[in-house]
């Protein structure tokens, strides 16, 4: 199931995305991701600081997260 942060702090453009990881039970110790931000296409690196929401399907407006780092 994917995961879901919705309404994250963007340090690159200061607003807020929802971001979504497709296969977060690959890596379910994964504490670094990376996505690039809409708003200025900057690569960002995302350290969780709580656990997602398990969502069905995410919304596709959603900003997809990859992996980096355990
Ligand atoms: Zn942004």
């Amino acid at each position: 199931m994917p995961a879901l942060y919705p309404n994250t702090l963007c340090p690159a453009c200061g607003g807020l995305h929802t971001l979504t990881c497709q296969d977060p039970d690959r890596h379910p110790h994964g504490v670094e991701y990376r996505y690039t931000c809409p708003t200025t296409g900057s690569g960002v690196e995302l350290r969780p600081a709580a656990a997602p929401e398990r969502v069905i399907l995410a919304p596709a407006s959603a900003v997809p997260l990859t992996w980096a780092a355990d």
